[in-house]
Order: C-alpha cells, then sequence, then structure tokens
C-alpha cells in the first residue's frame, strides 16, 4: 500500500491590517495541532502582498508569491485591502480575487455554524446550533460582467448595462461540489439536502441554471434536492436558518448572503471561508482588514483558526490523509470547548476579549 503523503507545502499570506496580527497566532496553534497528532510536517512559505505591499512596490501580489500558490498544497491567507490604499482607477487592491481567478477557485465555501456560549443576534436561534453551509460560484454569474460592462447610448438616452454569465460547465461543477459535500455531510449525520437558491421566475439565466441543477441532483438520488428563490431565501435565513443543510447559489447572491450568514454567527471574526478548486484552495476568514481596530488588540483570530481547520480537513480529503482531518478536528473541537467554557468572549460580540486572550484559551483547550 502507497504511503499517504506527509509533508505538506503551504502558502502563507498575512495580508493587511489584522491579518498581521491574527497570522503568528494560527500557524502556531496549527503547528501545535499537527504536533498533537505527529508524523506529519507542513512547510509554511509566508509572503507579503496586499495593499501596504502595492503601496511600497507598486504590486499588490509578488510574481514568485503567485508562482508559490500554484505549487503549493494549499493557501491560507488572512485579510488583504484597506480603504485608504487603491489602484490608480479607484478600485480596492484586492490580490485575492487574482488568486481566485488564477487558480481556478470556483466553489467559495462559507460555512455557517454557531457555537455554543455566543450570543447571537437570533433570539430563537440561541440554544439551536446553526450548522449549514453555504456555496456561492465565484468565477461567474453578474460578477463576470467586469468583461461585459458598457455605458450606451447618450444624453438623457444614455444607460449601462452588465451581462450575468452562466454556463453549462460552471454550474455542473459547482453542483457536482454541493453534492459531494451533501454526501460526505450525510455521513456525519446531517439532512443530506442541497439546496439550489436563484431567481428563475424572472430571469431566463437562473431558469437555465436551476435545469442543470436538477439534472445533476437527478445523478444523486440517494440525496434529497430543493429549490428556493433568493428572497425567499433572505426571509428563511432569518426566520429559521436552522432548516438548510447546504445551500448553493451564483456569485453575487452569495456575495450578499454570506455576509448574513456570518451575521447569524454573531460576527465577522466568527465566520471562516474557503475557495476551492479542482487542484487548488485558499482558506481566509470571511473578514476584511479592519482598520477601525489595527494595534489595539482587538482582532478576533476565531475565523481564521476554523479557515485553518478547513484547510487540513480539505488537506486530508484530497490526500486521503486521516491523521491531518483529525489535526482539523482538533482545531475545531479546541474552539468549541474554549467558547463552551464561558470564560471568552470577543470584544465585537461586546466581550472584552481580544486576539491574546482567545488565542490563549484555544490553545489550553487543545
Ligand atoms: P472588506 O472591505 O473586506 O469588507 P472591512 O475592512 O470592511 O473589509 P469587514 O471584515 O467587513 O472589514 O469588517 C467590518 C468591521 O467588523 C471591521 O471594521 C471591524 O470593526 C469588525 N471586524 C471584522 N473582522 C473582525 C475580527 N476578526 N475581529 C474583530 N472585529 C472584526
Ligand atoms: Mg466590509
Amino acid at each position: 500500500q502507497l504511503m499517504s503523503k506527509q509533508i505538506f507545502e503551504i502558502t502563507v499570506f498575512p495580508g493587511d491590517g489584522i491579518g498581521i496580527e491574527i497570522t503568528p497566532a494560527c500557524l502556531a496553534l496549527i503547528q501545535a495541532a499537527i504536533d498533537k497528532v505527529g508524523g506529519l510536517k507542513l512547510n509554511f512559505t509566508s509572503f507579503e502582498a496586499g495593499a501596504n505591499y502595492y503601496q511600497q512596490h507598486g504590486v499588490a501580489l509578488p510574481e514568485q508569491a503567485m508562482e508559490h500558490a500554484k505549487n503549493s498544497d494549499a493557501t491560507l491567507l488572512a485579510c488583504m485591502g484597506m480603504p485608504s490604499i487603491r489602484y490608480p482607477d479607484g478600485r480596492e487592491i484586492a490580490p485575492q480575487l487574482e488568486l481566485r481567478e488564477t487558480l481556478d477557485l470556483f466553489a467559495g465555501v462559507r460555512p455557517v455554524k454557531t457555537l455554543p456560549g455566543i450570543p447571537l443576534p437570533l433570539e430563537d436561534a440561541r440554544g439551536k446550533q446553526l450548522d449549514f453551509v453555504l456555496i456561492r460560484e465565484s468565477t461567474e454569474g453578474l460578477f463576470a460582467s467586469r468583461e461585459s460592462f458598457s455605458i450606451n447610448g447618450s444624453g438623457s438616452e444614455e444607460f449601462a448595462t452588465d451581462t450575468q454569465k452562466i454556463s453549462r460547465k460552471g454550474c455542473e461543477r459547482l453542483f457536482e461540489f454541493a453534492f459531494s459535500l451533501a454526501k460526505q455531510r450525510k455521513g456525519l449525520g446531517y439532512k443530506g439536502e442541497v439546496t439550489c437558491v436563484d431567481k428563475a421566475n424572472v430571469l431566463g439565466s437562473f431558469y437555465y441554471m436551476r435545469q442543470i441543477f436538477d439534472e445533476v441532483a437527478a445523478n444523486h438520488p440517494s440525496l434529497a434536492a430543493s429549490h428556493i428563490y433568493v428572497d425567499a431565501a433572505a426571509l428563511q435565513l432569518v426566520r429559521q436558518p436552522w432548516q438548510f443543510d447546504v445551500m448553493v447559489t451564483e456569485n453575487m447572491f452569495g456575495d450578499i448572503l454570506s455576509d448574513l450568514g456570518a451575521g447569524l454567527m454573531g460576527g465577522m471574526g466568527m465566520a471562516p471561508s474557503a475557495d476551492i478548486g479542482e487542484r487548488h484552495a485558499v482558506f481566509q476568514p470571511c473578514h476584511g482588514s479592519a482598520p477601525d481596530i489595527i494595534g489595539q488588540g482587538k482582532a478576533n483570530p476565531t475565523a481564521m483558526f476554523m479557515s485553518a481547520a478547513m484547510m487540513l480537513n480539505w488537506l486530508g480529503l484530497q490526500h486521503q490523509n486521516s491523521a491531518i482531518q483529525q489535526a482539523g478536528r482538533f482545531i475545531d473541537k479546541a474552539i468549541e470547548l474554549a467558547y463552551a467554557s464561558g470564560e471568552i468572549l470577543p470584544y465585537e460580540l461586546g466581550g472584552s476579549d481580544g486576539t491574546e486572550a482567545i488565542t490563549n484559551k484555544v490553545f489550553s483547550s487543545l
């Protein structure tokens, strides 16, 4: 029998703002979890990139960093961008979008999982655990319009258009990904249901997307499949979010609903994410660089810790290595125990615990 891979190369981007404050704690936590399992080695190579790097060097993502990301087993990114530093055309510096494009990361995975001991915005969600996953298509949809945007006509007849692109290939790989995630989850005791979120009653491109969803669903008879219009989804995510298992949707809808999901978890600092392709994946918390709290020690590292756990789980699945998956589970368990103790509450949730206190509590729970 082949020995499973034991050495993993990880590209690391601390990025900007609070990213630089939370990354060292995250790498140390991964190392501790790996040591606890034993027999594994992760080589971390960190690169500077992002808004501050752009300001100093005139490029946001150095070529050798992109090359390293292409050749490594996974990429861990904290957050990039600063509202005050922009490209000459006014766009924000967001090299994470370049990574997404170059590495063809089509599935944005946003788990919405609540922890015990955290005050939640939904009163009636307290005492229940929210535990579903939103998958956002990340390469096409309305945001693909960056190439097809145009301004036409003139004077009082002038108008702008954006074009939504939904492709068969894009849908098929996205929905296959969603059903395979639902299958994994079913094995862990979840419902095993994929819900397609669209607006098929108004736009033809969404009707097309829904038909492809039904085709893919037919290949997975052991899993449940359902549809919901995006407006109804917004309502249900606030009224009864615990009804969902795996939700899958178009790029812009996913962008909007995943912030709603982060809100359901209690805050940006609690929301992890992964951008996954056929071969590559980038793991990063949902939050940005949070310039308002830089240097105050208030940054919540939990979302990045959870993203790291997702990375270890993904590496384990990619390389059939249950040991590295175990390391991911250790991190998830430590986070859960840390919060369940009732001894820590992040600043953003009204408490007085920042990077150091949260990190220490998670470490001592590992
Ligand atoms: P982006 O432009 O990527 O959305 P942003 O700088 O607007 O980035 P967000 O992630 O949207 O930042 O976060 C909004 C606010 O939430 C921040 O300004 C900060 O106050 C708070 N916040 C975000 N992440 C964290 C965190 N990890 N810990 C504590 N507070 C956070
Ligand atoms: Mg923001």
